[in-house]
């Protein structure tokens, strides 16, 4: 029989490339989305080996129980859930707590109610693993971000930072503290470019890093515009999302496995539109200059783990800009 795999925050950019995958691999799959519409519209697009299940707030206690109550034949949960967003009315209510309460809300009701789930893989985020005071400074698999609390609060890049720091630091509290049944591990992706699942997912504003291509659109050429001085390390979601499903086929090894690809900045982006989309008509920014940025990654440890192909930052672009450009026509 297949296995089944629960995924919560199924209608995410990250999320619906996992359910994707996994349902072509054969599992069938139960989403947690936020309404009935969200659901409806995962489905359609899926098909019937993808079932849904309301959970309104990660942060109502109990929230997973009755998910998972009803879903005796899940076997391995994937926690994408948390708020992706620099921008909150209140840092530590918006983005720091639900990211904390909603890990331990996971792993309590899988503890309580799920006794037949082995596996247990937690979306966290190469920002855990980052120097948020230099943000250039190398990192692998071994680094932790020393936020502090106070600090995580005082604005919201630092508090998504915090948010995804201290849920990966509850999580592992739970498992010395609890013992439970199943393993936890955490896949660690750094700034995620790439297509939505679906072509008509693309329409309209992206998920937060892709918002980084589609911004640069807007930068036709004859008009005012500069290109953003941002840049980082790259990886593609569909590489992503593989690496949730190696962590949940292969045996943990309790590596904080980072995903990625190449080292990108926004003139690096631009360059490639412009290469694949002439008839865009962008700026061209200093085509020479700005070009590298993001390299400082030493996942040696995750790359020989994982064994996947690179995908690059001019597949990821094309692959992209094309879909949206298409959808917002
Ligand atoms: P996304 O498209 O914004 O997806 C976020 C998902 O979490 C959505 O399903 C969203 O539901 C749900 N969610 C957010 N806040 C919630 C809350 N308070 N209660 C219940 N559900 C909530 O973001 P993504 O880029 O796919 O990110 C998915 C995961 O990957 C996150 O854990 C993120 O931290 C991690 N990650 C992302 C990146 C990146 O570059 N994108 C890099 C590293 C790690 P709705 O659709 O209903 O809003």
């Amino acid at each position: 029989m297949a296995a089944t795999a629960f995924v919560s925050g199924a209608t995410g950019f990250i999320a619906q490339h996992i359910v994707k995958q996994l349902l072509e691999k054969g599992y069938n799959v139960v989403g947690s989305v936020r309404s009935e519409s969200k659901g409806e519209n995962l489905k359609k697009n899926f098909g019937s080996n993808f079932s849904y299940e309301i959970v309104e707030d990660l942060e109502t206690v109990g929230a997973f129980d009755k998910a998972l109550k009803k879903h005796p034949e899940v076997t391995v949960f994937l926690h994408t859930a948390s708020p992706v967003t620099f921008q909150a009315k209140d840092n530590e209510k918006d983005i720091i707590l639900p990211a904390i309460n909603g890990t331990v809300n996971v792993l309590k009701a899988i503890k309580a109610s799920a006794p037949q789930i082995t596996k247990v893989v937690i979306t966290s985020s190469a920002v855990t693993q980052f120097n948020i005071e230099d943000m250039d400074a190398s990192f692998s698999e071994e680094s932790w971000n020393q936020i502090t609390y106070e600090r995580a609060k005082q604005d919201g890049f630092a508090a998504y930072f915090g948010s995804k720091t201290f849920a990966e630091k509850a999580g592992i509290e739970f498992v010395e503290k609890e013992k439970p049944h199943f393993t936890v591990s955490t896949v660690h992706p750094v700034y995620v470019f790439g297509p939505q699942a679906f072509d008509s997912e693309a329409k309209g504003e992206l998920n937060l890093t892709n918002g980084i291509v589609s911004s640069l659109l807007a930068l036709k050429a004859g008009q005012d515009g500069e290109v953003p001085s941002q840049s980082g390390p790259f990886v593609d979601v569909r590489y992503v999302a593989e690496a949730h499903i190696i962590e949940i086929e292969k045996p943990s090894n309790g590596l904080r496995v980072i995903t990625y690809n190449e080292g990108f900045s926004s003139q690096k982006i631009l360059n490639i539109i412009n290469k694949n989309f002439p008839e865009l008509n962008l700026i061209k920014g200093s085509p020479s200059e700005n070009l590298s940025g993001g390299e400082h990654v030493d996942d040696a440890k995750s790359k020989a783990y994982l064994g996947l192909k690179n995908i690059s930052l001019e597949k990821s672009v094309v692959d992209l800009v094309k879909q949206y450009v298409e959808a917002n026509k």
